[in-house]
């Protein structure tokens, strides 16, 4: 395997629901929710804001934790804590 340093690549799912979620790789738009298996969320493109809105409010913790970790990595992270 080649795991070189991390880098960003201009993807378009990069969105804070996809720290939670599995991006679907086989091109639907279908995801299903761990926690609740009835739960089938959708989205459209780049378009997350059902499954935004679905996090936020059926995952307020984890959902409160990745914002967070989101946060510090786009504020350029230089080191833990
Ligand atoms: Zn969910």
């Amino acid at each position: 395997m080649s795991n070189s340093s991390k880098r960003k690549r201009p993807s378009n799912h990069r969105s804070i629901v996809w720290k939670f979620y599995v991006y679907p790789t086989d091109g639907s738009s279908y995801v299903p929710c761990p926690k609740y298996p009835d739960t089938i969320l959708t989205f459209n493109g780049s378009t997350t804001t059902n499954i935004l809105y679905h996090l936020q409010s059926q995952h307020e913790d984890s959902y409160a934790r990745l914002r967070g970790e989101s946060i510090a990595e786009s504020a350029g992270s230089s080191g833990n804590t």
